[in-house]
């Protein structure tokens, strides 16, 4: 494995990308990328859109993009990057929707793959006992969730965000409040197409090419381009009943989540935030919630304090609706939230899935949107969060107005180990989501420089305190760090990169591996 690890130059303390390639090797590679057959296209300008992510701190520019419309326009070009072999600094970077936080789908100087534009093959579900439906690598998950309620369906597991692509997801882990009961995304696909690093067109599936059907998945982006999926359908609800309570005591808000996600009989999805001195919060609420008891809810004041929203939802199936209330106050009356505080609303399925994107509107619409998203992401072990939660939420953050924070514990067994994705070892681990926007504020306060700080100590006390901390959508700068993040499967990442991309042409913006020159 030392031979594997010194043929693929493991990713140093350099610079993002170094070293980049001359002006010359760059000439050579566009008139020899010029003169390659593809049935979409591939261009040399309009470069911006592909050196820019949703975290908007990262710039860079590739040599060109490649529009695909076949699979084999994919393998086509990675093949010829791999028979360039080490006199090419050329890389690959699948972009789907480009929402990655830290330049992740991006290649200096190398070859974007815009995986929006694969529209083969075209989605299709098969309904039936096991119903699936099967779709492009660069498909958005609200296309497949609009075909796929046609047909009274829907994917079983989600983020809680739609305007990403499938092979985006699936590259990290895909969660959200349905994973405690079906696992995240990744645990919900049947089949996969990928393009390994060689330029390989491969079927997998727990049964065919299983090592690599596991390794693309949670793989970020490391052993192949996701071309095509087949995912896991359920019956979709019409409706959900969507609820929310608070807590001021972590510990009985811990006690409440953990119990109503090892329960048999539960809600449907599970999350929580943190919200702290956040003034006018239950008013915001009540253009989209019903107050349970308004005149309390009314004087209920949640500046200066610490609160934990528990967010849950019921389905609503046709033939449960007379019984869904009842079902939903026996749920509750098991929870210890503070009474006051109970907000109900009723929503169409569609509508509950595609929620964040009503809050993208309206930022775009004040110009928010596009703003620096110094998001991180942390899986925290259940016997550490009430530390994590005390020095965090009582030293470190003052206040939650720069973005939410999101807090929900998941189940290991339901996360395959057989996957590439990382999770800590423990049974019950937290999603501690830390969603910030670096937004200009009237005071001239350097809004990025202060949340990366307070993130640089969240961090250090991790570190500090030894808790068995993993990064959701990691990223590191050094080849140690990334060592610590797959810890004992270390080995199995460098023995998979071997097989599956030799010359570590793939996904350059992960930063775990760079190219053999
Ligand atoms: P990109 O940013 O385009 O790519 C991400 C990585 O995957 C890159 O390394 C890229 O090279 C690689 N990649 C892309 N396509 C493929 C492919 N077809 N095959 C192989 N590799 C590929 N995540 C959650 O789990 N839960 C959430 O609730 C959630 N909410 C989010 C909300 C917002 C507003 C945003 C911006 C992100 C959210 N995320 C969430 C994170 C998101 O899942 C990841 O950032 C995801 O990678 C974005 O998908 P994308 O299509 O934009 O991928």
């Amino acid at each position: 494995l030392s031979s594997i690890a010194a043929r693929i130059n493991l990713c140093s303390d350099l610079p993002f990308n170094s070293p980049s390639p001359s002006e010359s090797n760059s000439f050579d590679d566009t008139l020899s990328l010029r003169k390659l057959n593809f049935d979409g296209h591939i261009s040399f300008d309009e470069l911006h859109h592909a050196a820019k992510d949703f975290g908007n701190r990262h710039r860079h520019y590739p040599l060109a993009i490649l529009h695909p419309k076949s699979v084999s326009d994919i393998s086509t070009v990675i093949k010829h990057v791999f028979q360039m072999g080490p006199t090419s600094a050329l890389t690959v970077a699948a972009r789907g929707h480009g929402h990655s936080l830290q330049g992740q789908a991006q290649a200096l100087r190398g070859i974007v793959i815009n995986m929006e534009l694969l529209k083969k093959p075209e989605m299709h579900v098969h309904a039936g006992k096991q119903p699936y439906v099967e779709v492009s690598g660069g498909e958005l998950w609200i296309n497949i969730l609009h075909e796929t309620l046609r047909h009274g369906l829907a994917p079983k597991s989600w983020t809680d965000y739609l305007h990403l692509t499938v092979g985006g997801t699936l590259s990290n882990a895909g969660i959200s409040g349905q994973a405690f009961k079906h696992g995240p995304q990744i645990n919900n696909v049947h089949e996969l197409e990928v393009v390994t690093g060689k330029g390989e067109v491969l079927n997998c599936s727990e049964k065919q090419n299983a090592d690599l059907f596991y390794s693309a998945l949670g793989g970020l982006g490391q052993f192949g381009i996701i071309t095509r999926a087949k995912i896991a359908l359920e019956p979709a609800p019409m409706k959900v009943k969507w609820i929310r309570v608070l807590y001021s005591d972590f510990s009985v808000f811990a006690r409440d989540q953990e119990y109503l996600i090892s329960s048999k009989h539960t809600f449907d999805y599970i999350e929580g935030f943190v919200i702290i001195n956040r003034t006018g919060l239950i008013n915001n609420w009540r253009s989209s919630f019903n107050p349970q008891h308004p005149l309390q809810a009314s004087q209920f004041n949640s500046e200066g304090k610490t609160l934990y929203c528990l967010e849950m939802t019921k389905n609503i199936n046709m033939d449960e609706a007379g019984t869904i209330n009842q079902d939903v106050e026996t749920l509750l009356s098991q929870l210890s939230f503070i009474p006051s505080t109970l907000f109900m609303s009723e929503v169409s399925y569609l509508e509950f899935l595609d929620r964040v994107h009503l809050s993208e509107i309206q930022l775009r619409s004040k110009g928010l949107w596009d703003v620096p998203h110094p998001w991180l992401n942390l899986l925290i072990p259940r016997t550490k969060i009430h530390d994590f939660n005390k020095e965090v939420f009582g030293n470190i953050l003052t206040d939650t107005s720069n973005g939410p924070v999101l807090m929900y514990p998941l189940k290991k067994f339901k996360w395959d180990n057989r996957t590439s994705a990382v999770t800590p070892e423990e049974d019950i681990f937290y999603i501690v989501a830390f969603l910030s926007s670096a937004v200009p504020s009237w005071t001239g306060k350097n809004s990025l420089q202060h949340i990366l700080a307070q993130q640089k100590r969240i961090l250090d006390f991790c570190k500090k305190s030894n808790i068995g901390m993993k990064q959701y959508l990691p990223h590191y700068a050094t080849q140690e760090e990334w060592k610590v993040h797959f810890g004992s499967r270390w080995e199995t990442i460098l023995r998979k990169k071997h097989a599956y991309d030799p010359l570590a042409i793939l996904a350059p913006g992960q930063r775990i591996f760079q190219k053999a020159m």
